[in-house]
């Protein structure tokens, strides 16, 4: 099998603190140190703030070493409107990234269990989902049911990518049918909440689990807090945290990142042992 270590981008990694360096964490403005965060998960030991990570980052901590192998890299670009300077935005991104669009799917292993997993990166595109992203999750889907696994995606995303503007919109359609199809085969589905999730994933595939998982601190909702202010409607405060998701049963539990792996494990491992219920 394929190391995922061969497959680490081979451009700048914008978003990962170099080892040696001090950085401010966003959440207690502290200074904490860059080898010290690696060691720690990228959370912070002085008020637990979890600091976003790249796909790369998030598969060396969940998947077992050497399992991932990748599906689905190759899908072309989808530009149905000719929307300006779309193309040059994507390629971007790809440099940028190593990744080809803004989910990464494929296959790996979590505590010995061979399950499909798809990983969305906020810094590619704003995590949007396009007609790529959707045909990836609907891809991840199918073949993880005719393959008996289950899947596990991490959700971040800003919400539908408004330059394929309805063919965008159709993806919640596709990827929701395409999270039924692993269903009607008994594999389980779980979603894990990263900040922020938004909009059309939020209104599909992430809020599709059969058990929804996230990460404390995580901004989830439909609308964003901009969008909210503008129609004057009043919102309880932290509506849009999966803290209060959680209060109101919208999510099943919350789980800091050093646990996640484990509890992934553990939920999975009960799935295969018990079947679908
Ligand atoms: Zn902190």
């Amino acid at each position: 099998m394929a190391s995922f270590f061969r497959r680490q981008p081979k451009a700048s990694k914008e978003h990962e603190i170099p080892a040696d360096l001090w950085e401010e964490c966003p959440g207690c403005r502290q200074l904490v140190y860059g080898k010290e965060l690696e060691s720690e998960l990228w959370v912070c030991n002085k008020c637990g703030f979890h600091f976003r990570l790249t796909v790369w980052q998030r598969l060396q901590i969940t998947a077992d070493p050497g399992t991932f192998i990748e599906w689905d890299r190759e899908l072309p670009i989808h530009d149905p409107l000719e929307f300006p300077d779309y193309r040059a935005k994507l390629e971007e991104a790809r440099a940028k990234t190593g990744m080809t669009e803004a989910i990464l799917t494929g296959t790996c292993a979590i505590e010995r269990i061979p399950i499909g997993i798809g990983l969305m990166d906020l810094s590619f595109v704003g995590g949007s989902m396009g007609w790529a992203v959707g045909e990836r999750v609907a891809r991840l889907m199918e073949r993880s049911a005719e393959e008996g696994m289950g899947v596990v995606v991490f959700c971040a995303s800003g919400g539908a990518r408004m330059q394929e503007s309805l063919v965008a919109l159709m993806q919640m359609a596709k990827t929701s049918g395409a999270a039924g199809r692993l269903a009607a085969a008994g594999l389980p589905y779980i979603s894990v909440l990263t900040h922020p999730t938004y909009g059309g994933v939020t209104a599909s595939y992430a809020f599709l689990g059969d058990v929804i998982l996230a990460e404390p601190g995580a901004a989830v909702g439909f609308a964003g807090p901009r969008v909210i202010e503008v129609t004057n409607l009043k919102m309880p405060p932290g509506v849009q945290t999966v803290e209060f998701q959680y209060q109101h049963g919208m999510v099943d539990l919350l789980v800091p990142r050093k646990e996640m792996r484990e509890t992934l494990g553990r939920i999975l491992r009960w799935c295969t042992e018990n079947g679908r219920e």
